[in-house]
C-alpha cells in the first residue's frame, strides 16, 4: 500500500513538473523526451591509449557546451568491471549511455540493462554485437585496414609479411584485418607476398605485439619486408622487436591513431605510416547525438551496420593515411597534435 502511495506521488510530481516517466517504450533511435539538464553516462573499455583521453575530453567539452553533464568510467579491459560500471552509471540517473565496449559480445548485457530502464545507447567507435543498440558512431574501419595494407604493399610489393592484429575481442580489430586482407589477398594469390605470421595482440597490448614479432622474425631468419600492425600502440611493440634485430627503419610498419609516439617514430623513420581518424568530429557528433536522443529528437544517420541482431543506424567517418609527407596538413593542421612535440629530438 505504502509503495502504491509512493508511486502515485511520483507520478503526480512527474505530471506537475512536466518530467517524463520513461519506460522502455520510449527508447529506440528516438530517445526519451527530456526537458531538463541531460546527464550522459560514458563507459570506456580503457583510457590507456592516448586517443581515448582525447575522446573523453572532446565529448565532455561538447556536452558542456550543450548544457549536458558527462559521468565517465573506464573498465581497464575487464568485461565484468565494464558491465558493473554500466549498472553503476544507470543508478546515477543517466538519460543516455555511450559505450566503448571492451568485448563486442559481452557488452550486450550492458546494453540490455540500459534498455530495460529506457536509456538509449550509443555504440562508440566499436560495435556492440547482438544487442539492441540504438546507434553506432565510428569510422570506416574496413577502410582503415585498407589504407594500412595499401601503403605497405605500394612500397613493398614482394616479400614476407607479418600480420599483427588488435584485440580479438574488439570488433574493430576484425574489420581492420578484413580491410587489410582486401588489399593483400590478390598479392598473396599472385605469389608476390607471403604471410609468414598471422597473430592478434590481446587487449591491444604492445608487449603482445613485441612477442609475436620477435617469434615471427626468428622463424624466418629476419627475412621480412613489412609488418602490418593495426594501431600505434602495438606498432611500438613490433618496432621494438625490429630494433633488437637492427631492422627498424628497414622493414615497413603500419599503425593507427596518430598518437604522438607514433608520429615521432614516423619522423624518426622507424614507423612508415599511421591512420589518422579525426577524433574531434566523432566525439563532437557523439555528444550532439547523445543530447538529441535524450531530448527525443530524430537522428540523422548515414548508413547501417548489421550487428548480428539488427541493422544499426550508423554514422561512419573517413580515416586518413598519414606519413612524413602530410603530418603537417592533417594532424597538425587540425590541432590534434603539436608540431613542436612531434619534431622534438628524441
Ligand atoms: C580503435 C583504435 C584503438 C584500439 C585500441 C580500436 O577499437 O578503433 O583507434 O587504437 O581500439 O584501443
Amino acid at each position: 500500500m505504502k509503495q502504491l502511495n509512493l508511486l502515485i506521488l511520483v507520478l503526480l510530481l512527474a505530471l506537475l513538473t512536466g518530467a517524463c516517466v520513461c519506460g522502455p517504450e520510449n527508447s529506440g533511435a528516438v530517445g526519451a523526451k527530456k526537458t531538463g539538464p541531460i546527464r550522459i553516462g560514458l563507459s570506456f573499455d580503457t583510457l590507456k591509449e592516448e586517443r581515448w583521453q582525447y575522446d573523453r575530453d572532446l565529448i565532455m567539452a561538447r556536452a558542456k557546451e550543450l548544457g549536458a553533464e558527462v559521468i565517465y568510467l573506464a573498465a581497464d579491459s575487464n568485461d565484468d568491471v565494464q558491465n558493473k560500471q554500466i549498472e553503476n552509471l544507470l543508478t546515477q540517473g543517466i538519460d543516455v549511455l555511450i559505450i566503448v565496449p571492451h568485448n563486442a559480445e559481452v557488452a550486450a548485457a550492458g546494453v540490455d540493462a540500459a534498455k530495460r530502464q529506457g536509456v538509449p545507447v550509443i555504440s562508440y567507435d566499436r560495435l556492440i554485437r547482438n544487442s539492441d543498440v540504438d546507434v553506432y558512431l565510428s569510422f570506416d574501419n574496413i577502410k582503415v585496414g585498407e589504407l594500412q595494407a595499401q601503403y605497405l604493399l605500394d612500397r613493398a610489393p614482394k616479400g614476407n609479411y607479418i600480420l599483427i592484429g588488435g584485440a580479438p575481442t574488439d570488433n574493430n580489430a576484425k574489420m581492420f584485418r578484413q580491410g587489410q586482407m582486401n588489399i593483400l589477398q590478390p598479392a598473396i594469390d599472385r605469389g608476390d607476398i607471403k604471410i609468414v605470421a598471422d597473430q592478434w595482440a590481446k587487449d591491444w597490448q604492445p608487449n603482445e605485439a613485441l612477442k609475436h614479432t620477435e617469434n615471427a622474425l626468428t622463424q624466418v631468419n629476419n627475412n621480412v619486408v613489412a609488418v602490418v600492425v593495426s594501431n600505434d600502440g602495438t606498432a611500438g611493440g613490433a618496432i621494438q622487436a625490429l630494433q633488437e634485430q637492427r631492422l627498424a627503419g628497414k622493414v615497413l610498419v603500419s599503425g593507427q591513431d596518430a598518437e604522438l609516439a607514433g608520429l615521432q617514430r614516423i619522423v624518426a623513420g622507424t614507423q612508415s605510416m599511421t591512420v589518422y581518424k579525426p577524433i574531434r568530429k566523432l566525439a563532437t557528433r557523439a555528444a550532439e547525438v547523445a543530447v538529441a536522443m535524450a531530448r527525443g529528437a530524430a537522428l540523422e544517420t548515414t548508413s547501417t551496420v548489421n550487428n548480428g541482431k539488427k541493422d544499426v543506424p550508423a554514422i561512419l567517418l573517413e580515416p586518413i593515411a598519414v606519413d612524413k609527407s602530410n603530418i603537417d596538413s592533417t594532424v597538425i593542421a587540425d590541432g590534434y597534435q603539436k608540431r613542436e612535440l612531434i619534431y622534438k629530438k628524441q
